[in-house]
């Protein structure tokens, strides 16, 4: 039996909390490379990707935002985020996640990745020291585009090249814990998956109108039937 259906997971919020170690390496690293301090609380940072962060963090700096400027911060902040991974205490799989990817992982019929606005080495720095980084073969990431409404696409054309099945729209699922995750599934017409695990309650996500809403995903079998599984 192919693949038939595709689900896109969202990390930070979603899959994961690493309790502020992105937040810390990104103001480190930013103090690091332009001798600035940092405060990310007057950035909106939520549901954005690695490189839009960036170059908010310049442009508030009045420094300029060039792709130099950008790199240069991303090197930076890529080479902090496993030193504050290791540091911080209270990190952890958002609760049911880990029962969730474990029995998508085996269902024949699914197929899942990532559409993160982490940078893709980010990224798996993250899920490694979470210890979910196998459960996924591909994804869409900050490098391909800092802007998120972009990446649906470019995680479709993996999906199809990886498994040979063009996912249509209505069997792709996409899922995060802001706004900007339904707002990025609606573009490409796909099914969103809200869950309030991260910034946003469930009454403020669900002026957004996903598909579908959860606390959190501690109801396998709730998410299963969702997704026609
Ligand atoms: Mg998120």
């Amino acid at each position: 039996m192919s693949k038939r259906t595709l689900i896109l997971w969202d990390i930070d919020g979603t899959i994961i909390v690493s309790h502020g170690a992105g937040v810390r390496a990104m103001e480190r690293g930013f103090q690091q490379q332009f001798g600035l301090p940092c405060d990310l609380t007057k950035i909106d940072w939520a549901g954005r990707t690695d490189s839009w962060i960036t170059s908010e963090v310049l442009r508030h700096n009045q420094l300029p935002v060039t792709p130099e400027n950008i790199q240069a911060y991303l090197e930076a902040y890529l080479s902090l985020l496993p030193v504050e991974l290791a540091n911080g205490q209270q990190g952890q799989v958002l609760p049911g996640v880990f029962d969730l990817l474990e029995t998508l992982h085996h269902h024949e019929g699914i197929a899942q990745g990532l559409l993160t606005g982490n940078m893709h080495r980010g990224a798996q720095f993250k899920l490694t020291h979470y210890k979910v980084w196998h459960y996924f073969e591909f994804g869409a990431f900050a490098d391909d585009s800092p802007r998120r409404n972009d990446l649906g696409p470019h995680a479709q054309r993996r999906a199809k090249a990886l498994h040979g099945v063009d996912f249509a729209p209505a069997q792709t699922f996409i899922i995060g814990d802001t706004p900007h995750d339904i707002e990025c599934g609606k573009v490409i017409g796909a099914k969103t998956i809200a869950v309030a695990t991260g910034n946003y309650s469930l009454a403020e996500l669900q002026a957004h109108r996903p598909t579908a809403v959860f606390a959190d995903f501690s109801d396998t079998a709730a998410f299963l039937r969702l997704v026609g599984a």
